[in-house]
């Protein structure tokens, strides 16, 4: 089996300004790009849509990918506000979140949505990273296994195994977004390896090709440890990734990751 090569995102938010982009970006490139080098990690950074055509200028040819927040699940028309693959594929877009809990809570985003813009993504050839975690009500009723597997198999029914290698998970339990809680690394790998379980169930050739990324309170000082489990394959950052120094502790932690991997 060939190893999975770790993925370490910045999920900016509804952060930044075009001077504070610039200085983050210089910063981590001065820092970190000798890392992606190597090839044995990628990393990159979650944009708002308005810093798309700044963050793809800045890091195109640089290692560095560069993403949107969100997409619609359709083509083109009278949908105000939305943003279309097409238009992200302007801008060359890599990767793009899908079903972040905020839009699940905010937005009310349902399951069918985030599957129909999950399909939108695949079809345009950009890396959809499909967000699941279960609230802090769900996890103590003991149900957050149950309510995260339902929301792969909710977003990823009827995909064909080759659509499933071209995309990644990322497993965010709510009551660890922005909070400073941090899932254990054991109850972290615990409930990846239930996710790869639920891919299993679907294709089960494939399920050990697809990274799973844990987000939820991701810092310097955590990653070490989180990126050390088995089916840890890298991180979806929101907070720390504003902070240079914090970001390009994550990166290390992801290229040490590498190492033992045997990739680089
Ligand atoms: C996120 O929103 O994707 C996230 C993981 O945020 P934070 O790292 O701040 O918890």
């Amino acid at each position: 089996m060939t190893a999975r090569q770790p993925l370490a995102l910045g999920n900016w938010k509804m952060n930044g300004d075009m001077v504070a982009n610039e200085q983050l970006m210089s910063g981590l490139l001065e820092s970190s790009a000798g890392l992606l080098s190597a090839g044995g990690l990628q990393a990159g950074f979650a944009v708002p849509a308005p810093y798309l055509f700044q963050a793809a200028v800045r890091l195109k040819g640089t290692g560095f990918l560069w993403g949107a927040q969100d997409c619609s699940d359709q083509p083109k028309g009278a949908f105000t506000g939305e943003v279309s693959t097409a238009m992200l594929q302007d801008f060359e877009v890599n990767f793009c979140l899908v079903g972040h809990s905020e839009r699940r809570a905010r937005h009310q985003e349902t399951d069918a949505q985030i599957a129909a813009k999950l399909q939108a993504l695949l079809s345009a050839n950009i890396l959809p990273v499909l967000c699941v975690g279960e609230s802090l009500a769900q996890r103590e009723a003991g149900q957050a296994a149950e309510v995260v597997c339902g929301q792969v198999k909710a977003a990823l029914k009827g995909l064909s195994a080759d659509q499933l290698t071209r995309l990644a998970v990322a497993y965010e339990p709510i009551w660890a977004i922005g909070t400073g809680k941090t899932a254990s690394a054991d109850d972290a790998q615990a409930m990846h390896a239930q996710i790869r379980g639920a891919l299993a169930g679907l294709h089960p050739q494939v399920a050990n090709q697809v990274r799973i990324l844990y987000g939820g309170s991701v810092k310097a000082s955590n990653s070490q440890e989180l990126f050390a489990q088995p089916d840890i394959d890298g991180g979806l950052v929101g907070g720390a990734s504003l902070d240079m120094a914090d970001m390009s502790g994550i990166l290390q932690a992801a290229h040490q990751r590498a190492g033992r991997l045997g990739l680089l």
